[in-house]
């Protein structure tokens, strides 16, 4: 019977991974509550183990029950962890940091129901860094991510903060906004564009570079009976006609609902 040893909440494998670092993921709010229960598995575990070497197996049950209990709240924070980390990898782009196009979706079914509720135009705008290939070409692929990251802050820096920035894909960006004007997209992207061409890339490094985007911007009302799809063709139509026209501008469209 002396094989019957208990393990306690340090030495089981969840401690050690806890002890290691991992407590610091376990959100904040929920660290007493996942403490508590995870140090009552093991006590409850090594009180049943007491009773079964005492041969008094009437309170195991109890025990038991106890401990399943508690099992089930160590689960629960877990699961919630793990979801959540799931969720941030999909939205989140790791080389920037901006969330993807996975998490658009989301935010323009939000904008739709806010616009339709407050009478508010949504802004579209998807910008295109001009010429990118080239700077990858002459200065590499590893300054053309930097170029790619610092881009990223100056977009933040232009928005407002109630305005939504994505990384579309490669070297493209979309910018969520709701305006109580038709214009308010073609300002903003105007300010970005702006913003973009006038700020020094790299500065730090041995060949600070300039860099301009091209913006294609679209404004509607959530009545405007047109799927998703032809929006992002009309939205693609806008930035086609910016970089066709020489680059470095903003080409825009305020659709009417009829
Ligand atoms: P345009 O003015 O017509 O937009 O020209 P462009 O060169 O920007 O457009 P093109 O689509 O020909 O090239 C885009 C380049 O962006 C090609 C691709 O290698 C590069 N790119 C896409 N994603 C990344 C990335 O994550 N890092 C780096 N360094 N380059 C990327
Ligand atoms: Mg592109
Ligand atoms: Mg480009």
């Amino acid at each position: 019977e002396e094989h019957l040893k208990a393990v306690d909440h340090h030495n089981c494998r969840l401690g050690q991974w806890l002890d290691a670092g991992g407590m610091d993921k376990i959100p904040e709010k929920d660290r007493f509550s996942f403490q508590v229960a995870h140090e009552q598995v093991h006590k409850l575990g090594c009180s049943a183990l007491e009773q079964a070497k005492s041969h008094q197996p009437e309170r195991i049950v109890e025990f038991l029950t106890e401990m399943e209990l508690a099992s089930d709240e160590v689960s629960r924070v877990l699961l919630e962890r793990i979801e959540e980390e799931f969720v941030r990898l999909a939205t989140l782009d790791p080389l920037t940091n901006l969330p993807n196009r996975r998490a658009f979706d989301a935010q323009l079914t939000h904008n739709l129901a806010f616009s339709q509720r407050h009478k508010f135009w949504i802004g579209l705008i998807v910008i295109d860094i001009d010429y990118f290939k080239l700077i990858n070409d002459d200065y590499g692929h590893s300054y053309g991510d930097d170029v790619l990251v610092e881009v990223s802050r100056v977009l933040e820096t232009a928005l407002r903060s109630e305005d939504y920035i994505y990384r579309w894909g490669g070297e493209e960006f979309a910018v969520l906004s709701m305006d109580k004007m038709s214009e308010g997209p073609v300002v903003l992207a105007e300010r970005i564009r702006v913003a973009v061409e006038s700020h020094l890339f790299c500065s730090e490094s041995s060949q600070p570079t300039n860099v301009t985007v091209s913006c294609g911007a679209i404004c509607f009302k959530h009545d405007l009976k047109v799927p998703e799809h032809e929006i992002f063709a009309m939205v693609d139509k806008q930035l086609y006609l910016a970089k066709d026209a020489g680059r470095n501008q903003v080409s825009h469209l305020i659709l009417e609902a009829d």
